[in-house]
């Protein structure tokens, strides 16, 4: 079997060099609750977390920025407020979540100490990836973590979502992390090596793909429903996930993480299936920025912005001459150049009102202005886009 996976995988990665999970500069790692949590015990599987944690650890040394997206917090629970088998009602999953979560969190931080690597609790809810605004908040606070050199663990914030407003799965939830965070890669650690042409339970005559170079809806349609007791993804919801984030970027692979070093042996060219992205998420994200988002404002900009702005820079208050429109912040404005042309588009990091009181000081006077210390930048060069540059 390990043969026939490491040659797999060589064809994979001869065709696509980029393809290497040691090449990835920012990864998402989500991890299922049937790889951490004990299925008999209902208690972290420690000598497998510990492990993980080593080859986190290893990334890490290499330079590489690592964001894990956990789930167990349901499944701990229940064991710690000593809950009954079966389906639970939602706000029985919500308490379980409430005293799972912590010691979900206080594992990863035990196991990734001992490296010397800082943990650091992130749970989302779906409107925090899916409005703007927060979008942004929650963009900052988790690249500021990887810049300090933490390990962000995030979860869904189970004891508030409700059936509504849940992301419901953990794979779209570390989808949209990826895509939050600009990741090149995203490992979906799963209780299945990968993707099969049919379900490899069923037909003993189902192949392993190791290479998904576009992901079609015939692709889609091999995805089963999942088998696994405990989590709430399967092939259905990887597919979301990997269509989520090659939108944005992002490579995607899907990996068996019952092994024991499941990051170590992707590393070595271990059977898994790569869903191949098409662009970087820079380009994807300028994308998004320049097409789907309609501008609510413009913000006309003098002579020394606009020549920041063409040199890569980002935009300062000190640059802007006038506001017009109303926006809040994370919306689209164009911002103009100073002989009326539209240069490009950018999402405010304040609102229409805010950035009209601070146009043209310079960004050490925006906390005096505006009574609280936001960002320097009234637009950060990640979050604009120029027209014909
Ligand atoms: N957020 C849930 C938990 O931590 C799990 C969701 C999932 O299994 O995808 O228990």
């Amino acid at each position: 079997m390990p043969g026939r996976g490491l040659q797999s995988m060589a064809s994979t990665q001869e065709r696509h060099p980029g393809l290497d999970l040691t090449l990835a500069r920012r990864v998402v790692i989500k991890i299922g609750s049937s790889l951490l949590v004990e299925a008999s015990t209902g208690r972290i599987h420690r000598s497998w977390l510990e492990a993980l944690c080593e080859d986190i650890a290893r990334m890490r040394a290499r330079g590489q920025q690592v964001v894990l997206v956990s789930s167990g917090a349901i499944a701990l629970g229940r064991r710690i407020l000593n809950m009954s088998e079966g389906s639970l009602r939602l706000e029985e999953s919500q308490a379980a979540a409430a005293a799972g979560q912590v010691a979900l969190a206080h594992a990863y931080s035990q196991t990734l100490s001992s490296s010397n690597l800082h943990v650091a609790q992130v749970l989302l809810t779906l409107s925090d990836t899916e409005q703007r605004r927060r979008y942004l908040n929650a963009r900052n606070t988790l690249k500021t973590l990887l810049d300090l050199g933490a390990v962000p663990v995030v979860n869904e914030n189970d004891t508030v979502a409700t059936e509504e407003i849940r992301y419901g799965d953990n794979d779209r939830l570390a989808a949209r992390v990826a895509q939050l965070v600009s990741a090149d890669c995203l490992v979906l650690l799963s209780d299945i090596d990968g993707l099969y042409s049919a379900d490899p339970g069923v037909d003993p005559d189902a192949k392993f793909i190791p290479l998904v170079p576009e992901l079609t809806p015939e692709i889609e349609a091999l995805a089963g429903e999942s088998r696994s007791g405990m989590g709430r993804g399967g092939m259905v919801t990887k597919l979301i996930a990997a269509r989520i984030a090659l939108g944005a970027g992002c490579h995607v692979a899907i990996a068996n993480g019952r092994l024991e070093r499941p990051l170590l042996a992707m590393e070595q060219g271990g059977r898994c299936t790569w869903f191949v992205r098409h662009r970087s998420p820079a380009a994807a994200r300028k994308q998004w920025i320049a097409g789907s988002l309609k501008p609510l404002g413009s913000l006309q900009l003098d002579e020394g912005a606009r020549t920041a702005l063409l040199a890569g820079k980002s935009l300062l208050p000190a640059g802007v001459t006038a506001v017009q429109g109303e926006f809040e912040r994370g919306d689209a404005v164009a911002l103009t150049a100073p002989d009326g042309r539209i240069l490009g588009h950018g999402l405010s990091a304040y609102t229409s009102a805010e950035a009209a009181s601070i146009a043209g000081c310079q960004s050490s006077e925006i906390a005096g202005i505006l009574g609280y210390s936001g960002r320097d930048e009234l637009i950060h060069r990640d979050d604009l886009v120029l027209f014909g540059v």
